[in-house]
This record gives structure tokens, sequence and C-alpha cells, in this order.
């Protein structure tokens, strides 16, 4: 190779991987030992792509900043670019003459059409391309059944997961990147992300701290602290009994490689049980990725086409809207809705009721509360999201059979038993200022279950 064509640069283009260790596009940039570009393209045009909700955005622009910190660290910085990614990028390798660009992989369609026209264009340039599995422990298609089809219940997946190769170890950041040639990019304020009339972030704002050192802190925390009390305290809302990872692992500030060998190299006699738990949590998230590969359109149509049938009844707006807002009367739901909307998150085990409670004692589609929380969740997630939702309605992948319907006074009792949770969140519960319910318990969930019968019909036909 001559000297010219040795500072021909690498491109790295970030998508959900905003972290510079344990990074395999961006180590394998930097092993080239070509002055590296390191990108983000704010892509908002390019058809089918899902722009992320407010809350995300919000923990996109501190991620976005904190992983341009990282990087000047290293020599380097981040470069913003916005429009649609497919001729934004063949633009800027052909404007910096660039030799390879590398990227980790995503798995929702419209990302994958995406980067295989990128990489198809750049290959036929004369550049090299090459994607890496980054975001996951095993790729989708890796994990078949004995048939060679893909799993549809999730404890026969996760078990051969568990006897497919163990997940690589993480990669060190690399010490130093070789400053790339300046390219005339956007500031991230530019990108809008964060809320300003008004600025409604303030809950967010107490509740978290985006980017990848606080990201390793809160791995760090959880293995030491809370993980040995994991299967004991991770269904009670009222204690912070999980691990909150959640939205670093959706947003890549750490990659679920580097969860596992932490909560790994934890483990002894005392937490094994609990870190085998925990793990088992990573497969569900592993799992719903999985499902998403295999179904492009997990966020807008039922998995299982007999529930196209269902008879959803129609709307009344000021119902949606009395549950969005945590004013349904039934607390247990309004707690969960009310930390959603201040802190951008809510616990798994109170995800489960008021989704429960929306498409079963509400009769509302998933589709509805689906879409509330893509815009309110700092996680959310193209897979795990509707994967979820659609677990909850039924019409999923290994669904909990239509007939649970959760009982949200039940669920209240066994899991915060004290109110701890419900007080936090509701504190008028119990006044008179509270209101009654806008269901019957008991009614509603019978005209669920009468409603079902159509599904089951249609399936039997
Ligand atoms: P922990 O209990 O500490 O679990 C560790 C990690 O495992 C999580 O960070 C997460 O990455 C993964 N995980 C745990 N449970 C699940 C699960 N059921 N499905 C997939 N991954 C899981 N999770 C998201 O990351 N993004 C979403 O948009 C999302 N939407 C959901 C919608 C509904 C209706 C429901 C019922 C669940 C949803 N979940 C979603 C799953 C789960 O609620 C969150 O991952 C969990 O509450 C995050 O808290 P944690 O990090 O403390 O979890």
């Amino acid at each position: 190779m001559s000297a010219a064509s040795d500072s021909r640069p690498a491109v790295v283009w970030f998508r959900d991987d905003l972290r510079v260790a344990d990074n395999p596009a961006l180590d394998a940039a930097a092993r080239t030992g070509r002055p590296v570009v390191c990108l983000f393209v704010w892509d908002d045009r390019s058809p089918g792509l899902r722009p992320p909700g407010g809350a995300a955005r919000w923990w996109l622009h501190h991620s976005l900043t904190s992983l341009d910190a990282g990087l000047r660290e290293r020599g380097s910085r981040l470069v913003v670019l916005r429009g649609p990614a497919e001729p934004t990028i063949a633009a800027l390798l052909s404007d910096l003459d660039a030799a390879a660009v590398f990227w980790n992989r995503r798995y929702g369609g419209p990302e994958r059409r995406i980067d295989t026209a990128v990489k198809t264009a750049a290959r036929e340039a004369g550049i090299e391309a090459e994607s890496f599995g980054a975001s996951l422990l095993f790729e989708p298609w890796t994990i078949r059944t004995g048939s060679g089809s893909p799993f549809s219940v999730f404890t026969p997946f996760w078990r051969a997961c568990l006897s497919a190769p163990p997940p690589r170890k993480p990669l060190d950041a690399p010490a130093r990147l070789t400053h790339g040639p300046t390219v005339d990019g956007l500031a991230i304020d530019d990108l809008g992300l964060l809320p300003a009339h008004p600025d409604w972030a303030s809950g967010l704002r107490d509740a978290w701290e985006p980017g990848e050192w606080a990201a390793h802190s809160a791995l760090d925390a959880f293995a030491a602290g809370a993980l040995i009390q994991y299967r004991e305290d991770r269904d009670v809302p009222g204690v912070d009994g999980t691990s909150r990872l959640s939205p670093r692992l959706r947003w890549g500030e750490l990659s679920p490689h580097q969860v596992w060998h932490t909560i790994t190299a934890a483990r002894d006699a005392r937490t094994s049980d609990a870190a085998a738990t925990f793990l088992s949590e990573l497969g569900w998230r592993e799992f719903a990725y999985h499902t998403l590969f295999e179904h492009p359109d997990l966020a807008t149509v039922n998995i299982h086409r007999a529930y196209d049938s269902f008879p959803w009844p129609r709307l009344h707006p000021s119902v949606l809207r009395a549950w969005e807002q945590g004013r349904t009367g039934v607390p247990l739901v309004d707690a969960g809705m009310r930390e959603l909307w201040t802190s951008g998150s809510m616990h798994n085990r109170v995800r489960m009721v008021v989704a429960s409670f929306l498409t079963k004692n509400l009769l509302i589609d998933w589709r509805r509360g689906e879409r509330w929380f893509w815009d309110t969740l700092v996680d959310a997630d193209p897979a795990s999201n509707p994967f979820n939702w659609q677990w909850v309605a039924g019409s999923g992948a290994d669904a909990a059979p239509y007939f649970r319907v959760f009982n949200p006074e039940l669920q209240r009792t066994k899991f915060d038993r004290h109110g701890d949770y419900v007080r936090r969140w509701v504190p008028e519960w119990g006044t008179a200022g509270y209101p009654e319910p806008v269901v019957d318990l008991a009614e509603s969930r019978r005209a669920a279950l009468a409603a079902y019968e159509t599904v089951k019909s249609a399936q039997r036909a």
C-alpha cells in the first residue's frame, strides 16, 4: 500500500452502538492504521424508518454527546450529518476518498435494506464495506430449531442459545485514533433532539445520567449490589431491585457482551441463581430481536394473524387519555403511567399490568399502547417494545394466553404490598380526590373474554 493510499480514511458509522469500548466496527477501523472518521447520521427521511420518540431523542442527544467526548479523548471526534443515510454516506465516502466503511449490524427490516444498499454501493465504488455483530449475543440466523426454522417459544430458544458457542469477550476501546480529515458537520444541538418549548425533561434528568461511563458505573453497581437479591426483588416495583440497564442496551452504551461477562464474573455460590435469572432476561431481549428479524412488521402486524379479526370496539378518546395520563382510578395502573411520563421508564411488572389493562379491560388495540410507550420510554426499542406488547395482547410469539388478564388490584396487593410504589406516584390515592375506576374490572374482563371468542373462531376456521 502506498503512503498516499494509507492516508485514505476509514469511516465508522455509529447507530445503536454509542460506545467506544467493545465496538467491533470502531476496533476494525482503528486496526487499519488509517485515519478514522466517526460518523452519526440523523436519518429522518429514509422510507420505513421509525423516528425515535420524544424521551428516546432526549437520551440520544446526551448519549451522542458522551460518545463525542469519548472519541475526543482518543484523538478523534463525532461527525454529525443529517439526511437519508444511503445518499448521505455515499457522498461522504466519495468526498473523503474513503478506503473503508464499517458499522455494527441492525436487525429491523428498513434498517437492513438501507445497510445492504450502502454496502453494495460502497463495494461497487471499490470501497471496503464490512458489518459486525455487536448488539446481540447470538445472531438470529445462528439459533435455529432442529428443522432449521426460528424458535417461537422462549424456553427452547434460550436453551439453544445456552448450548451455542458462548458470547465473545468484550473488546477494549482503541487507545488512540488517528484523526481523519475535517468534515463540515452539524453540532449535536443542531439536531434539535431536546425538548425546548416546553422543556418537559426535568424528570428524565432527575432519573438518569446517559452516557457510556455512567453506563459502566450502573452495571458495576448492579453486579456488586442488587444482583444478589435479583430473584426476590425484580418483581417489586417499590424496590430498586433491577439493573435499569435497558436504555444503555437500547442505545448501545453497553453491549450485551459486556453485561454478560460482568455478570458471569460476579457469579459465585451466593449469586449463581440470581445471575442465571438475570441472564435469561437478556435472553428475552435476544428473543425479541430474533422475532423482529423474522417479523419486520412487528410494530404493526399481529404475529398470530387470527388476531386480525379481534373486534376492537370503537375507541373513546377520553379513555385512552385517562390511561396515558394515569387517571384511570386503578392505582397500580396510574402509578405506572405517571412513572413513565415523569421518568421515561416503568418497572417491568407494571408494564405488563398497564398493557394488560389497556388491551383487555379497556379493549384498546395494543398498537395504541405501543405507540405511547414508543414516545415516552427512554429505552423504547424497535424489538422489545412491540414484542412485549404483542406478548401481553396475546397476538405475539410465545404469548401470554389471551385469557390471562392481569387483575391490577391483585397485582398491587401482591407486588406492592405496603403501597410504597403507588403512594410515591399517586399521592392522592385513598383520598376523596382520587377518581373511581373508569371500568369495572370483573365486567370488563368478561367482555374481553367474549371478544376473544371471535379470535378463537377465526383460528378454528
Ligand atoms: P432488568 O430486570 O435488570 O433486566 C435486564 C435487561 O434484560 C434489561 O435491561 C433488558 O435489556 C432485558 N429485558 C428484561 N426484560 C425484558 C423483556 N421482557 N423483553 C426484552 N428485554 C428484556 N424493554 C426495552 O428495553 N425496551 C422497550 O421498549 C420495552 N417495552 C416494553 C413494553 C411492555 C408492554 C413490556 C411488558 C415490557 C417492555 N420492555 C421493554 C421489557 C422490560 O420491561 C424492560 O426491559 C425492563 O423493565 C428494563 O428494566 P431493567 O433494565 O431494570 O431490567
